[in-house]
């Protein structure tokens, strides 16, 4: 793999190990954020079209340990998408109602219909990923979830989901750094959890637990971001993301032409109708 940010497809294997997260791509930080807002804007016109389209759902799942970044890219995405039919949708512990339903109930029920653009922060992988790496369910469960992940993700693209899967990749010095950052700023205090230093110390069995999500579940591609340069990360994502729906534009483009012909043979039937209203 040359260059990040790094698609992983289907059959591919993965060591995190291999893929740098303060990685830039070789762009220069003023260059790449020009650039990512350029980009920006392409995502602004593409998802208003998706929207207008009326096709299609769209579906991006980010992933990635504490503090890689997870809300900021979400802070960030929102500039560049319409308010209108975007939602947000975090994953918390379940609730005891949630636990006593198949671990994709609740996933399921929050996915984008068309239309939509739903953002997961944390996802149907925390299943195979915390849930793992604390067995809180035994292993002869979680090992058959990599399966049903693939079948609920090929359900939803052959209804029309686009799905964007990305893992935020940090490094742990970067973790660490960003951990007593929010114990010194009072904006960012709020988020201090000693459950994050505590995860920290399963730092490998989360990689191990990464590397299998990421090598099992890509028949719809994963994409691992280098994270530790939060400007880089912009910009790989938004890139991504836009190189996913660029594909679509045609097609909606098509629709809402036909769309409009149609609302405008309509209303000049509606005026031959009535000649004075015109
Ligand atoms: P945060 O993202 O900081 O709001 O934290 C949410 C917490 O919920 C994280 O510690 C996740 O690991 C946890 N979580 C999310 N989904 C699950 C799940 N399916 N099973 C167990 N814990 C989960
Ligand atoms: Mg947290």
């Amino acid at each position: 793999m040359a260059k990040p940010p790094y698609r992983i497809d289907s059959g591919e294997r993965v060591n995190l190990a291999k893929l740098d997260p303060r990685d830039d791509g070789g762009w220069e930080r003023e260059a790449a954020e020009a650039r990512a807002e350029e980009l920006g804007r392409e995502l602004e016109d593409l998802q208003e079209l998706q929207y207008a389209a009326g096709d299609h759902g769209l579906l991006i799942v980010l992933q990635g340990r504490d503090t890689a970044g997870k809300d900021g890219t979400i802070r960030y995405l929102l500039q560049h998408m319409n308010a209108q039919g975007t939602r947000i949708q975090p994953f918390k512990v379940p609730t005891p109602k949630e636990l006593s339903h198949d671990f994709l109930w609740r996933v399921h029920a929050v996915t984008p219909g068309r239309s939509e653009t739903v953002i997961f922060n944390r996802s149907h992988y925390e299943d195979v990923l915390v849930v793992r790496v604390h067995n809180l369910v035994p292993e002869s469960i979680w090992k058959e979830r990599y399966e049903m992940i693939n079948d609920f993700e090929r359900l939803l693209v052959k209804s029309n989901t686009i799905i964007a899967k990305f893992m935020l990749h940090i490094s742990k010095e970067e973790q660490e750094e960003r951990l007593l950052e929010r114990e010194q700023e009072t904006e960012k205090a709020w988020k201090l959890s000693v459950g994050d230093w505590k995860e920290r110390e399963y730092w490998d069995a989360y990689t191990e637990a990464y590397e299998a999500a990421l090598e099992r579940c890509s028949e719809v591609p994963w994409h691992v971001i280098p994270a530790d340069k939060k400007w880089y990360r912009n910009l790989a994502i938004t890139e991504t993301l836009v190189e996913i729906l660029r594909p679509y534009r045609e097609g909606w483009m098509e629709k809402l032409g036909k769309v409009g012909e149609r609302a405008k043979a309509e209303l000049s039937d509606f005026r031959a109708q009535a000649p004075r209203r015109a």
